[in-house]
């Protein structure tokens, strides 16, 4: 694995930006691989992992940077859930561990470094300073991936009965006895003007 400053310095290429939430990502990603014990996410180990991502912020492209998961690779999973956590899956041991970030590492970080006013160069200082211990609640968890969600996973497309799309990964929807994609079914996040 490589060191803090030196996933810091690929992060701050990959994001656009050095920011606290790239530092909390680092070391919440650095942390996690650490506790499964996976070192080189990047090269030698690179097919034993799978990240689940609770947020689309600043901090998942530093996740993404360090454990390599990528989402166009389908090794980096999101779940929108607005939060700052992350759980790391060795698929060849069946092991993962869910990481996330404390409520009071903010606060700590205020008392850490009172001296300075913005807020994220504070984060910034006091996450690089911060122990483990501070700033993360671990749980060991089980995660349920079906082959379809594996990276490599090669299977038949099926086509929605209504819009004649492609469906990959058995995204398709049963109801009523037709096979439908999540438009279809109802289930959509765009309206058609
Ligand atoms: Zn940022
Ligand atoms: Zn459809």
């Amino acid at each position: 694995m490589k060191s803090l400053d030196e996933y810091l310095r690929d992060a701050e290429q990959a994001h656009g930006h050095i920011c606290a939430g790239q530092v909390l990502g680092v070391r919440l990603a650095m942390f996690g691989l650490q506790q499964l014990g996976i070192d080189d996410p990047q090269h030698k180990d690179r097919k034993r992992l799978v990240t689940f991502v609770e947020i689309d912020r600043c901090a998942t492209d530093a996740v993404s940077v360090v454990t390599g998961c990528r989402l166009g690779k389908r090794a980096l999973k999101f779940r929108d859930w607005g939060k700052m956590a992350a759980t790391f899956v060795d698929v060849q041991a069946g092991k993962a561990i869910r990481v996330s970030a404390k409520e009071s590492s903010k606060t700590l970080a205020r008392q850490m470094h009172p001296e300075i006013a913005n807020k994220n160069q504070q984060q910034m200082l006091a996450y690089r300073e911060m122990t483990d211990a501070d700033l993360f609640a671990t749980q060991w968890v089980k995660v349920d991936l079906p082959p379809e969600e594996f990276p490599g996973y090669k299977g038949e497309r099926i086509v929605c009965e209504q819009c004649g799309e492609g469906i990959n990964f058995h995204r398709e929807v049963r109801r009523e006895g037709k096979i439908l994609c999540h438009n279809c079914a109802g289930d959509s996040y765009y309206t058609p003007l």
